[in-house]
């Protein structure tokens, strides 16, 4: 049995998309021109490579893909908003939110 995080052991703030997180790790891109996104697996453990781009990224605006409000807390953490469903028929289902580097499952 895999054990869920309830937080990210390590978080880096990186500007290369080509860079893959290991569990635990959040990945905070910044390709600029507003390209922004957060990138972490799965944190139910079933390593799912979870792509969450921000309001406004480029990747966003061909309208074919979620965004949410990526917030850099005053604290130096990072929050997305809203919620995270991973929606895949076959895959985990997972639902949390990432709240101050924390993962708070719903
Ligand atoms: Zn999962």
């Amino acid at each position: 049995m895999m054990e869920r995080l309830t937080a990210f052991y390590v978080v880096r703030e990186i500007t290369d998309w080509n860079i893959l997180p290991m569990q635990g790790e959040l990945l905070v891109i910044d390709g600029g021109n507003g390209a922004k996104c957060l990138f972490l697996q799965c944190p139910c453990g079933c390593g799912s490579p979870i792509m969450v781009p921000a309001r406004g990224s480029i990747r966003t605006e061909r309208g074919d893909h979620p965004y949410w409000d990526i917030t850099h807390e005053v604290d130096g953490t990072w929050s997305a908003a809203p919620s995270i469903l991973l929606t895949s028929p076959d895959g985990c289902r997972s639902h949390f939110f990432i709240r101050h580097n924390r993962i708070d499952w719903c």
